[in-house]
């Protein structure tokens, strides 16, 4: 699996907003501003045909329409293209693309497959290649807000304060993309202390994201090694 951190910041950041690319064909959130960065990157958004998204917020769902414009332009959403997501994605696409006076997305319906995840589902579908569990976490209000166990092996907290969800996550995954907004978490973002607490005691290194600057700038000062502060287009291989 070749993963590729497009986004590691929070939404007051310098950074794009958290937002994954595995193996070209999956995005994992869609923010704001993302697609121009996919193409500043030379990334090929045309190879994209599953977008998962962790849950509604703005900072991770804000460029879907574009994404879907760009592949309805490039003669790419011909086939199947799986959006998946908690309960009320279909809902919320077809609202962006309203909100946003797009009005392509009747033309391509047939295209676009919704898979409304259920808590702790395992999603195995053939057409979909990966094995996709979903986890509920715990993101202040919003409800329901998912963390992703990719394959077995990649891990996903998507927004998070520290949870059960977070610790079933880490200890199943090989390394976890974590939110650490903060320096110290609260009942919406985890912070350094909760990702400390969860590297030393399930043996796991993390991947900071959803950074603040404040907390990247603390993390690089603390230099703790198991837990990974990258910047925007850091490549890794599982
Ligand atoms: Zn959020």
């Amino acid at each position: 699996m070749n993963i590729t951190l497009i986004g590691t910041g929070a939404i007051y950041s310098k950074y794009n907003s958290a937002c994954t690319l595995i193996n070209d064909d999956m995005i994992v959130d869609v923010p704001n501003g993302i697609l121009k960065q996919l193409l500043r990157n030379n990334h090929i958004p045309e190879k994209i045909n599953k977008i998962l998204i962790t849950h509604m917020h703005g900072d991770h769902t804000a460029d879907i329409p574009f994404l879907l414009m760009y592949l309805y332009k490039n003669k790419k959403v011909e086939r199947n293209t799986y959006i998946i997501g908690p309960k009320g994605i279909e809902n919320k696409v077809k609202q962006l693309c309203k909100i946003y006076h797009y009005h392509f997305l009747d033309k391509i319906d047939s295209y676009i497959k919704y898979i409304e995840i259920k808590p702790n589902e395992i999603l195995e579908n053939p057409d979909i290649l990966y094995k996709i569990e979903a986890i509920p976490v715990l993101h202040g209000k919003e409800k329901p807000a998912y963390g992703y166990i990719i394959d077995n092996q990649l891990g996903l907290s998507g927004d998070s304060a520290f949870c059960e969800g977070v610790q079933t996550i880490v200890k199943n995954s090989e390394i976890t993309i974590a939110d650490c907004s903060r320096i110290y978490g609260d009942e919406s973002h985890m912070g350094i202390d909760n990702l400390s607490f969860l590297a030393k005691d399930y043996h796991k290194n993390l991947i900071a994201t959803h950074m603040k600057d404040e907390t990247r700038e603390e993390l690089e000062n603390l230099k703790i090694a198991s837990i990974l502060v990258k910047e925007d287009g850091y490549k890794f291989e599982l």
